[in-house]
């Protein structure tokens, strides 16, 4: 079968199951191949609905979680977007083609290998509203503060606090805390107060550096 098929069924099943609810974030999954953000050996398991291994002991998150991330962001066009955890670059472009081009995706890896990697396969899906960082993004990114969304992939002890002082106000913030096997934590931040919602269980690989382990 070809790519584009297997594409179109694991939509299918990612909207069947309820991950996928807005046309904005289908639309992106469409858009996007995954085989493009994977290392040659695992392309053939790009449709799978499984995190896959992306090289420094480091994953793809499964298809399913980054729908459940992106819908949970409530994702709109003009959104400045910071994202903890570029990898393989796929969940950033699925970001970026959702929010649109007058919108913006910052993005921030602790290996320069792997953002290097993220960033010609998101110049391959002819994405321009990314840009890629380099360095400890549990500090956050100061630079290009306040945000609209941050949402960070992998699992932290606790919320950093940096993000959450980043974060503008009515935005919203996903951050999964605990120790590989975590809670997807959502905040919503409003006059100049948070709230916490738990959104459920996740796996994550750990967030590494001064507010992570
Ligand atoms: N979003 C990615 C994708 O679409 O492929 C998957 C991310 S993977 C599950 C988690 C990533 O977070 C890894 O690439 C890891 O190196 C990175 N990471 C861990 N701690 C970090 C930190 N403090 N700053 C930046 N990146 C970090």
């Amino acid at each position: 079968m070809s790519y584009e098929q297997q594409r179109k069924n694991l939509v299918d099943n990612l909207k069947r199951e309820g991950y996928i609810r807005s046309e904005r974030v289908k639309d992106a999954f469409l858009r996007i191949p995954r085989e493009d953000f994977l290392p040659l050996q695992q392309r053939p398991y790009a449709y799978a609905d499984t995190p896959l291994q992306i090289g420094h002991g480091q994953t793809i998150s499964a298809p399913h979680m980054v729908a459940i991330m992106c819908e949970a962001l409530v994702l709109h066009e003009g959104q400045n977007v910071l994202e903890i955890g570029t990898g393989s670059g796929y969940h950033a472009a699925i970001i970026a083609v959702a929010i649109g081009d007058t919108s913006h995706v910052h993005t921030i890896e602790r290996f320069a290998h792997l953002a290097n990697v993220a960033e010609t396969n998101l110049q391959k899906a002819s994405i321009t509203n990314v840009t890629v960082h380099i360095g400890d993004g549990s500090k956050g990114l100061p630079s290009f503060q306040p945000y609209d969304r941050i949402y960070v992939t992998a699992a932290a002890p606790a919320i950093p606090p940096p993000l959450i002082e980043e974060l503008k106000e009515d935005g919203i913030l996903l951050v999964p805390v605990g120790n590989v096997y975590c809670d997807l934590i959502r905040i919503d931040k409003h006059q100049g107060k948070t709230q916490s919602t738990s959104l459920g269980g996740c796996m994550f690989v750990p967030l590494v550096g001064e507010f992570g382990f």
